[in-house]
Order: C-alpha cells, then structure tokens, then sequence
C-alpha cells in the first residue's frame, strides 16, 4: 500500500461521516416532504459488467450509474463520498455479491438506501466454489460469474424481472431488450466455444481466483491462483509451488489482470521463464467498453496464450 492509498483511507471514512450528517439534517428539516424529485428513476451496479447489461436494458427509462471505476480492483475498493450520494439517489443497487463487493452493503446502509436496495445477483448464479489446495486451504467462491457469458444470459433475466417490478410500465421495453442482449451473449458464447475448442493447453494460473467460471464453461483447468486472497502475496512455499506449475512438464499458462499486482506478477513469469499473459476480467477501458468487448479481449488474448 504506497501512501497516496494511505491517505485517501484515512479521508473517507471522513468524507462518508460528513455526507451522512447533512442527510440526516437534510431529512429532519423536510420530514414529510417526497425525496429529491429525478427526472427518471435511477439505479446503480457495483461493477462495469453488471454496470454495462443493466444500462443496455434500461434504455432511456432509467439512469444507471456505475459504482467501481473501471481499472479499480473491486475487492479492495474504498468507496468515496459520492458514492454515498449516489446510492441514496438510487431505488436499485445491483451488487454481485459472493465476497467480490461487500463493500456495497456497508455503502448502501451509509447511503440511508438500506440492505434491501442492494440486489446480490452472485449467489442466483450457480456459485463455483474454487477446489481446496489451490494455495489457499480454505475452500473459497469464485464472484465474477459474467465471464461464463451462459451466465450473463441468466443474469439478463434476472435484471429483467428486477427492472420490471420497479417500473412495471416498462416490464415489456425490458424483456424486449433482454431478448435482444440474449441473443447477442449466445453468439458471443458459441464463438467462443469454436475458438475454445482448438486451444492446445488447457491448464491456467490465474492472478486471483477470478477465471473458474470461464474455466469450467470452455473445459480449461485452473491448477493455480497467485492471490486467492486479493492483496495477500502467497508465502515462499507457495511461490516455489506456483513456480513448479509454470514450468512443470505440462506447464501451466499464467494470466495477469492489470486491476492487480503486475510486479508479483512479472516476477513470477520471469523467474519461471515463461510470459504473464494480462486480461481484464473487469472491462470499461478503452476497448472494452461493453460486455461483449470485454469478453472478445479476454478470448484474443488466450488465441495467443493457449494456442
Ligand atoms: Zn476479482
């Protein structure tokens, strides 16, 4: 932790108190009277995939707003004052749960929008929990559901049917939609599939355990993670263990994620002799600015690593 993170730690909490404070006045002064008036309803996502599906579907009857930056690590996120405002403007927060945005909750209850407005869409997305001995002993769930994009149809229902009961007028513009964006995670899965299938490795080092869903739809096998839990750098012996797996007589393919630790990452492919292969399993930079970017990115560079 360099020490500009330092800082903005020691701030926020700060800023969140202040925030709190003028809507708890802000309340007691206007007890009785209707909430601030938006033009349109207005919902939030934790995360840009999440983020990307749930704006697609909302059209114009909605405004969405994103919660995670994109480049941020989620899991380590630290959310800001204006993440407050934002939520408490919103009737929907669309979380994913499973450990990977527990910020969320805490965020949501600062925001006065409380528990019951943030929507986990993890656990209704058959969780995989990541086999024990993976350098963690503790058996652990796997959040980042989306990149099985099987999955991202399921969760295109799911928002349907959220969005739906909060604007029933527009439950048909909705399913409409989410028809429109199935079809288009269909394609993008089959296409993937094809590719998947002439791959020659099929063993994968992760950077953290963010991959076994891709993993277990396209038959490839995550025999390692660098950082099962993120930010905590694995010990010597599971250095020498993930070393071991990089350059064993089958040797595994190591991917790195720009949202993490790149230096861990580079020291590891260097000493093992191979490449650290990066994918962002997070999206919303230039190139992947839609979920089927996102998706496409990851799919080339594993064309390169894989082959
Ligand atoms: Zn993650």
């Amino acid at each position: 932790m360099g020490p500009k993170d330092r800082v903005t730690t020691r701030l926020v909490p700060l800023g969140v108190a202040v925030v709190v404070t003028v809507a708890a006045l802000a309340q007691v002064s206007c007890s009785g009277c209707a909430r601030r008036r938006l033009a349109r309803p207005q919902v939030a996502a934790t995360v840009f995939p999440v983020y990307d599906i749930v704006r697609r579907l909302a059209g114009d009857r909605l405004d969405v707003h994103l919660i995670l930056a994109p480049g941020l690590d989620a899991h380590s996120y630290e959310p800001r004052p204006r993440d407050v405002a934002t939520l408490a403007d919103s009737s929907l927060i669309f979380a994913v749960g499973l450990e990977l945005d527990g910020w969320a909750q805490d965020l949501a209850r600062s925001a006065g929008a409380g528990e019951a407005r943030v929507f986990e869409m993890g656990p209704l997305m058959d969780p995989i929990l990541a086999p024990q001995g993976l350098i963690r002993t503790e058996p652990f769930i796997d959040g980042h559901f989306w990149l099985d994009p099987l999955r991202a149809e399921r969760a295109v229902d799911v928002i349907v049917e959220a969005l739906g009961a909060l604007d029933p007028v527009g439950g048909p513009f909705y399913r409409g939609r989410g028809e429109e964006l199935k079809r288009s995670f269909q394609a993008l899965h089959e296409d993937i599939a094809s590719r998947a299938a002439r791959w020659s490795s099929r063993r994968i080092v992760s950077f953290h355990g963010s991959l076994f869903y891709f993993a277990s739809r396209y038959d490839l096998e995550v025999v390692g993670v660098v950082e099962p839990v993120p930010g905590q750098e694995p010990t010597a012996r599971q250095l020498a263990a993930l070393l071991d797996l990089l350059r064993g007589p089958e040797p595994a393919v190591l991917f790195s994620e720009p949202q993490m630790d790149d230096v861990l990452a580079d020291a590891l492919a260097r000493e093992a002799g191979v490449s650290a292969w990066d994918i962002d399993p997070m999206g919303g930079r230039p190139g992947t600015e839609s979920y089927e970017r996102l998706m496409r990115q990851v799919v080339a560079v594993m064309d390169q690593a894989l082959r």
